[in-house]
């Protein structure tokens, strides 16, 4: 049967908790409340995510940003109402440039052709891609060399530290977290213990080498998010690399990885996803990646 929204792939992680992938891109998620539902960003924007959506949930959908970077605000056009953090707030009103969406388009297929040299090894030996997990050919249409601009949506409506944003049966809380940028923020699910961190934890590469990222910051957010919700975080939600879910011991072990490249841990030479150079620090579950000197 043919998939009616082939670039996403959507899977029930929770009883009201969706997964809407656009896989290898984004993790955005999907809580839905008795009264309403919150997207916790959306994506690129290179397909209609609201179409996903949809077929999920009929109640109206707030979008909350977990921050402004361009994949993970792409599809806010497709929605009416969209809350973040007050910094987001103007840099969402800015439409997402045609060379930057070129760039990551670019990007996205490079790392498709990747996959298809891979999948013949992958397939004997290792096992690592699945139906749901395999990168997708582009949407129709959408090419790097005639990509557009990506339309910002409504308006965001400011989010304050502390809000609870209630849906009906469940609530989330607003916890501003900036580091990864100063305009990140997670959403804390009290009914199931699910901390929604954007790019505030990651099990890849995570991005601290551009100049949005403040270490400083990134580490008092950390340990205020380990200490204020110490016992009640059940799973923490990344939204990229190699899983949409971890275990909450990564707000403390991010927060000393962070010190320890400030205090002389040895990163390795290497690229980022656009092929920029960076230093590449490992630990056991993520990478961090700093500017090469
Ligand atoms: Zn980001």
């Amino acid at each position: 049967m043919a998939e009616p929204d082939p670039w996403f792939m959507t899977r029930r992680l929770r009883e009201g908790v969706w997964l809407v992938a656009e896989p290898w891109h984004v993790y955005c998620f999907l809580v839905v409340g008795t009264e309403r539902a919150v997207l916790i960003d959306t994506g690129t924007g290179i397909a209609d995510i609201s179409a996903p959506v949809r077929r999920i949930t009929g109640l109206p959908v707030l979008v909350v940003n977990t921050h402004a970077h361009d994949d993970h605000r792409g599809g806010n056009v497709f929605f009416d109402e969209v809350a973040a953090h007050p910094v987001a707030v103007e840099r969402l009103a800015l439409a997402v440039p045609a060379d930057r969406v070129g760039a990551y388009l670019t990007v996205a297929t490079e790392q498709l052709a990747a996959y298809e040299t891979t999948r013949a090894l992958d397939d004997r030996y290792f096992h690592l891609f699945t139906a749901e997990t395999r990168p997708r050919p582009l949407p129709p249409g959408v090419h790097p060399a005639t990509a557009a601009p990506i339309a910002s949506g409504p308006a965001a409506r400011p989010l304050a530290d502390g809000d609870v944003i209630d849906l009906g049966g469940r609530a989330l809380r607003v916890l501003h977290s900036p580091g990864h940028s100063p305009d990140s923020l997670c959403l804390f699910d009290e009914r199931d213990g699910l901390l929604f961190v954007g790019d505030t934890l990651i099990t890849g590469d995570f991005w601290a080498h551009t100049d949005d990222t403040d270490l400083e910051a990134f580490v008092t957010s950390l340990r205020r998010l380990d200490g204020e919700l110490a016992g009640q975080v059940a799973r923490v939600m990344p939204a990229h690399t190699r899983s949409c879910e971890a275990g909450p011991h990564l707000l403390r072990d991010a927060a000393d990885a962070i010190e320890a490249t400030r205090a002389g841990h040895v990163g390795e030479p290497g690229v980022d996803l656009y092929g920029r150079p960076v230093l590449r620090h490992r630990f056991a579950e993520f990478n961090i990646l700093r500017p090469a000197a």
